[in-house]
C-alpha cells in the first residue's frame, strides 16, 4: 500500500477534523501518501482530490466540522457514476479509501471495495446520534452530548425562577441515545425516545404530581425521532393546564469544538483504519467496544439489530426523576 485517500460524508460531526489528521499523520509515519477528497462521494466523482501533506491537517484538532466538507451525493448510489469515482482513485494508483461518515457513506463504501477488487476500503463512524452499529460510539456524540447538557443547564435557571416545565428537543431521528444520555445528566422528568411507546397521559400525570409536590419546574427531553417538541407540549395540554415552553437546539449539537472524549476516540479509531488497511483488510467499519478497537464487516453492520436503547440505564432514570 503506497498510496491511500480520505473523505468525510453524510451530516458533519464533530470530531471528524480529528479522525482526518489521525488518518494522514499515520499513513505519512508510515511512508504512505495521502489524498484528501474533498465534498464525499461528489467530490469523488468530480475528481475533486488533493494530496494531503503534514502541514495540510495542522490546527484542526481542535475544530468541529470537517475541512474536507461533506456533501450528500445521491447519485453515487448508481453504479456507472461510481464507477467515475472509481476510476479517479485508480488512475492515481489510490489502494485504500478510509471513509468517514454514518450507515449511508459506509454502503457506499462497501460497494467501491466490492466493484474494484484493487481498492480497500475502511469506515469510520462520524455522527453525532451514536446510531452506527459496531461501536458503542460514534465520533461527535460526546460532544453533542455536552452541548445539549450544557444548553439545557441554562434553561434550567429561567425554568425553576419561573416554575415552568421546559421541553427540549434534541437531535435522533432513529436512534434515542442523545436524549437518554442527555436526560439522565440533566436530571430530565421525562425522556422521549424513539425506541420505546410513549403515553402522553402517563407523561402528563407524573408531571402534574410533580407541580403537587411544589416541584419548581419540569424538564422533559425528546427525540426529534419520536416527535416535535411542539407536538408533545400539545399533547400534554390535553391532560394538564401546564404552560409548557419549547426549546428546538437544532444544529447547535452539530458544531462546536469536539471533546477530550471524542479527539481521544477520533484518533484511536483514525490511526486503527489505517492499520488495517497496512494489514490488507477491507470492507470494515472500525469502532469501540468496551474501550477496545474492534473491526466489524460491513455486512454484519448492515444487518445486525445490535443497537438497542440501554433499557437498564432507561430504568435509572425513571428512578432518579420520581
Ligand atoms: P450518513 O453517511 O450520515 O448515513 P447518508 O445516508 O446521507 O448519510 O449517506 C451519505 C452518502 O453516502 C450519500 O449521499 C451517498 O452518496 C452515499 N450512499 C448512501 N447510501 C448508499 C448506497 N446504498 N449505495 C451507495 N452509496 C450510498
Amino acid at each position: 500500500m503506497k498510496k491511500i485517500a480520505v473523505l468525510t460524508s453524510g451530516g458533519d460531526s464533530p470530531g471528524m477534523n480529528a479522525a482526518i489528521r489521525a488518518v494522514v499523520r499515520k499513513a505519512l509515519y508510515h511512508n504512505i501518501e495521502v489524498y484528501g477528497v474533498y465534498q464525499g462521494y461528489l467530490g469523488l466523482i468530480n475528481d475533486d482530490i488533493r494530496k494531503l501533506e503534514l502541514g495540510s491537517v495542522g490546527d484542526i484538532i481542535q475544530r468541529g466540522g470537517t475541512f474536507l466538507y461533506s456533501a450528500r451525493c445521491p447519485e453515487f448510489k448508481e453504479k456507472e457514476v461510481r464507477q467515475k469515482g472509481i476510476e479517479n482513485l485508480r488512475k492515481r494508483g489510490i489502494e485504500g479509501l478510509v471513509v468517514i461518515g454514518g450507515d449511508g457513506s459506509y454502503r457506499g463504501a462497501q460497494r467501491i471495495s466490492e466493484e474494484c477488487k484493487e481498492i480497500q476500503t475502511i469506515g469510520i463512524p462520524g455522527t453525532i446520534d451514536n446510531d452506527i452499529n459496531g461501536t458503542d460510539f460514534t465520533i461527535g456524540f460526546d460532544t453533542a452530548l455536552n452541548t445539549i447538557i450544557e444548553s439545557v443547564d441554562k434553561i434550567r435557571d429561567t425554568a425553576s425562577s419561573h416554575a415552568r416545565t421546559f421541553i427540549i428537543e434534541v437531535m435522533g431521528r432513529d436512534c434515542g441515545d442523545l436524549a437518554l444520555w442527555s436526560g439522565l445528566a440533566v436530571g430530565a422528568e421525562t425522556i422521549i425516545l424513539p425506541e420505546t411507546e410513549t403515553d402522553i397521559k402517563d407523561i402528563a400525570e407524573k408531571i402534574q404530581h410533580g407541580i403537587d409536590r411544589g416541584k419548581k419546574h419540569s424538564i422533559i427531553i425528546v427525540a426529534e425521532g419520536c416527535m416535535t417538541g411542539d407536538m408533545c407540549a400539545s399533547e400534554l395540554t390535553k391532560y394538564i393546564n401546564v404552560d409548557a415552553r419549547v426549546s428546538v437546539l437544532g444544529h447547535i449539537q452539530r458544531g462546536g469544538s469536539p471533546t477530550g472524549a471524542d479527539r481521544v476516540l477520533a484518533s484511536r479509531l483514525g490511526g486503527y483504519a489505517v492499520e488495517l488497511l497496512l494489514n490488507g483488510e477491507t470492507a470494515k467499519g472500525v469502532g469501540i467496544k468496551d474501550n477496545r478497537l474492534v473491526a466489524t464487516n460491513f455486512d454484519d453492520i448492515f444487518k445486525t439489530s445490535e443497537r438497542q436503547i440501554n433499557q437498564r440505564m432507561l430504568g435509572l432514570t425513571e428512578e432518579l426523576s420520581i
